[in-house]
């Protein structure tokens, strides 16, 4: 009886991963390999993870009871040479997320033209509701769980939603002591004192406001004219949001997991930055008119920035949506179904994979300067960033330009084909 409904409920193609991000992430390849006209063997080779590790593991907790926790390492592509992408702390983390999120690391690498296959893990848990201490002992022990998959010349990780450069430290530490000489290329996003760089916390913000700057030059709307909105303001949405400032740039609506602020004639970042620092949130903010978290994307501007997490434009909003352009620094915040929408009403859509790429592209250079220890000053490798950041941006739009097609094809052809074509080239082992 088990084994006829273990053969009648047999797992179909792809089901290992399912889940709503990995539907977005495997339609958008789909669309791809569709312009692309790959054949079977590739498209397979390229949706399918290579490799993915289950881990469960007892952690003790402070008040001396033990919980099991479960966490994941998802390697995309072995093609373009180790593999890379963050790893992150949330209650919602599961393999089918970090496949999505795995293979978008693998087209972002390629986009910029990085020697990485993408990679992605987590651990499921609430980071919010765990202390320090317990949050080392799961790093520690996630790393410990991974040594068989990650290493300088295999699997690099790096910080991702709800991680940083302590849990940077901790996973360097662990693997080091398993080695037994310190290995900082491990891991990218560590303190600057343990070989970081001071360019990699702002990286993905900085760099997304780099790809704004190219792209609006091409479309002619001068920067300092346009309205923007930023959801989330983390280590992304903070950084471009006061980027964007800085450069006069009119910031009309900010939220973060609390709610949303607006002010139509331009809110002072820098002023709401401290009051972040002072008072943990945006809630409470005096000098702005509050709004709710949902309210916040429909805020009218010219470019919306989703920086906080996936699936917030969706077929429920996107009639809604009030903006010209959407530039996506989150991972995956537009379902494919809203940017139809979207596409139908007009507003074009900036894709993830070149928004948000600027963050990998510092890690690489934090991952060169680790190998063949020695360090470039901040200025040269944010000089390098913005340079890499324009010129994708640029091959991006020319792209779309040429080929008549949207802002996320144009991106994902010039990733799929590369990656593509250096499989094709490596052939088939054996
Ligand atoms: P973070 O945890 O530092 O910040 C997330 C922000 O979003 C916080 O301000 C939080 O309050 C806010 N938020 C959470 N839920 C919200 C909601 N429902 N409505 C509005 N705001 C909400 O995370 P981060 O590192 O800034 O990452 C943000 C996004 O960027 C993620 O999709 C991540 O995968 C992506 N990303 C991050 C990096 C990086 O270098 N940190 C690189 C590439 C992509």
């Amino acid at each position: 009886m088990a084994l006829d409904s273990f053969t009648e409920g047999a797992v179909h193609e792809g089901a290992e991963w399912s889940g709503e991000l990995y539907r977005i992430a495997s339609t958008q390849f789909a669309g791809t390999a569709d312009v692309l006209d790959l054949d079977a063997e590739a498209r397979t080779r390229l949706l399918e993870p290579r490799r993915a590790l289950t881990v469960n593991f007892p952690i003790r907790m402070d008040d001396g009871s033990v919980r099991e926790f479960t966490g994941y390492r998802v390697q995309h592509t072995l093609t373009m040479g180790p593999t890379k992408g963050g790893f992150r702390y949330a209650p919602g983390v599961s393999l089918g997320e970090c496949a999505a999120l795995a293979m978008w690391m693998t087209w972002k690498c390629a986009l910029l033209g990085l020697p990485f296959g993408g990679a992605k893990g987590g651990v499921r848990c609430d980071p919010t509701q765990l202390s320090a201490g317990e949050l080392e002992r799961i790093t520690r022990r996630y790393t410990a769980e991974l040594i068989p998959v990650i290493g300088p010349d295999r699997d690099i990780p790096a910080p991702d939603m709800g991680t940083g450069e302590r849990e940077m430290a901790w996973l360097y530490d662990t693997y080091s002591q398993a080695m037994g000489y310190s290995v900082p290329a491990v891991v990218t996003g560590k303190p600057v004192v343990l070989g970081g760089v001071e360019a990699r916390q702002p990286a993905t913000g900085l760099g997304c406001v780099y790809v704004i700057e190219a792209l609006l030059e091409r479309l002619g709307w001068p920067i300092r004219e346009q309205r923007f909105v930023v959801q989330g303001f983390g280590n992304v949405g903070r950084v471009a949001a006061r980027e964007l400032f800085a450069i006069g740039a009119p910031v009309v609506g900010l939220s973060d997991v609390t709610g949303g602020i607006v002010d139509p004639a331009g809110l002072d970042v820098d002023d709401v930055a401290a009051w972040v620092d002072a008072e943990g949130s945006l809630e409470g903010y005096p000098r702005a008119q509050a709004v709710g978290r949902s309210e916040i994307l429909e805020t009218e501007c010219d470019i919306l920035v989703p920086a906080a997490l996936e699936r917030q434009l969706t077929s429920e909003n996107a009639d809604r949506i009030r903006c010209r352009l959407v530039v996506e620094a989150a991972n995956g915040p537009t379902t494919p179904e809203a940017e139809s929408v979207l596409a139908d009403r007009g507003i074009r859509v900036v894709p993830d994979v070149l928004a948000n790429a600027g963050g990998v592209t510092v890690s690489y250079f934090e991952w060169v300067q680790d190998h063949q220890r020695f360090t470039w000053d901040g200025i040269e490798l944010q000089d390098r960033l913005r340079r890499m950041m324009r010129a994708a941006a640029i091959k991006v739009w020319e792209g779309s330009e040429e080929h008549d097609v949207d802002l996320r094809t144009a991106a994902l052809t010039v990733a799929v084909r590369r990656v593509a074509d250096a499989g094709a080239r490596r052939g088939i082992y054996p």
